[in-house]
């Protein structure tokens, strides 16, 4: 069977993804199941997006009930869930509003028309270029793209927009010598996660938002890998000490429907008005009612249990015989093993009954943030099985 469903999909899926020869069938928590009945230990949660594991039972029950009562209904109506999430994410960040769409890419978008906008109505037109950080990353669609330090990712698919320029992580002299009359805004992850799990310094961060209040130019954060919980804080911004103008969430939001948006703070909370920006999709009565949950699950005791976690996993990682290079902030690290293709140390890996990620040529794990030390434990035995082969 499973023979025959690669063979489908090489036939007839568009080839854009190198996946790994297996297929899953079912999960709960840290644990899925393929379809040869193997158990695997799940350290990628669908690329930081299964923030409560698979299938959580709280999750399941709201996604369904609202599924059975109202699946979908256009954006020219109000729907209860959509409103609930809403305040749920104003009132634990003090933003002002929300926009949802229903992926990291489209949430960047909306963020890169709201800096613009808000540059333009200042400058009639002048201020609107967007400074973004070498090996970044913020989508795959024509603004997030361009807006992605990492010429690699946009060869081929030019002209990419203009507007953007590309300023080295850490340099805050370039930084300050980049930004002019024409910047609407500086955007960043605070912890590269395609770019190989890099956080960036706090002095470098604080920064860039002291050069922002000073040029009146908007500090907009990619959260969509690092929020929600992944690296021990709702938000990583908070850890930064940061008050940001526009953050954008996406992947852990959901947890595992497609759902995005944009947070706005007190200066942009307005600058979209009717007509300016929309998404079908964005905001659905299911996926919102599934992020209520996600949202309420992220206590105060849940995310330092996150921040243990991600402690633990980096101490015994970093015991690990020719472990080397870890980077990142809570349960979102990289690291490499001495002598080693990443590559192939994630294929061996899935080999062994635990999915790891890459990111550049660094090892990436992204573990559901419920997974147990226990189940750490499996997974790093397996890792160290590999690592000494
Ligand atoms: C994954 C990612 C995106 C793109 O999200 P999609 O949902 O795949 O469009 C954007 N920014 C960051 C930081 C990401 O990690």
């Amino acid at each position: 069977m499973t023979d025959c469903i690669y063979e489908k999909d090489c036939s007839c899926i568009a080839h854009t993804y190198d996946r790994y020869n297996k297929l899953i069938v079912s999960g709960k928590g840290a644990l899925c199941t393929d379809s040869e009945g193997n158990s695997l230990i799940d350290f990628t949660s669908g690329i930081g997006v299964n923030s409560l594991g698979f299938s959580d039972d709280e999750w399941i029950a709201a996604v369904s009930s609202q599924a059975a009562s109202l699946q979908h209904i256009s954006n020219l109506y109000y729907t209860a869930p959509q409103i609930r999430l809403a305040e749920k994410l104003t009132a634990r960040t003090g933003m002002k509003k929300v926009f949802f769409a229903n992926s990291g890419t489209e949430a960047n978008e909306c963020a890169v028309k709201t800096a613009r906008k808000f540059g333009n109505l200042q400058s009639e037109g002048r201020k609107n270029r967007i400074i973004t950080l070498v090996n970044s990353f913020h989508g795959r669609t024509m603004g997030s793209l361009t807006a992605t330090g990492q010429a690699n990712l946009q060869q081929n698919f030019g002209p990419v927009l203009p507007g953007f320029d590309y300023c080295p992580a850490g340099d805050l002299k370039q930084l300050e010598a980049m930004t002019d009359d024409n910047t609407c805004a500086i955007m960043l992850e605070l912890v590269q996660g395609e770019g190989g799990e890099i956080h960036l310094s706090r002095e470098f961060a604080q920064g860039c938002q002291k050069i922002c209040r000073q040029k009146d130019i908007l500090l907009i954060i990619d959260e969509v890998q690092t929020g929600i919980g992944r690296t021990g804080t709702l938000f990583a911004y908070e850890q930064y000490g940061l008050q940001p103008d526009l953050v954008t969430f996406a992947k852990g939001i959901g947890g595992g429907l497609p759902l995005g948006g944009v947070l706005f703070g007190e200066k942009t909370a307005d600058v979209l008005q009717p007509g300016d920006h929309g998404a079908t999709f964005g905001g659905n009565p299911v996926a919102c009612a599934g992020g209520c949950v996600i949202m309420d699950r992220m206590t105060e005791e849940f995310l330092q249990e996150v921040r243990e976690k991600g402690q633990y996993l980096r101490e015994r990682l970093s015991s690990i015989p020719g472990v080397c290079d870890i980077t990142g902030l809570g349960m979102m690290l990289g690291f490499r093993i001495a002598g080693k293709d990443s590559k192939d140390v994630v294929k061996a890996a899935l080999d062994e009954g635990v999915m790891l990620l890459t990111a550049k040529d660094k090892i990436r794990l992204l573990p559901p943030l419920v997974i147990t030390r226990k189940q750490i434990d499996k997974g790093l035995e397996k890792l160290m099985k590999v690592a000494a082969k």
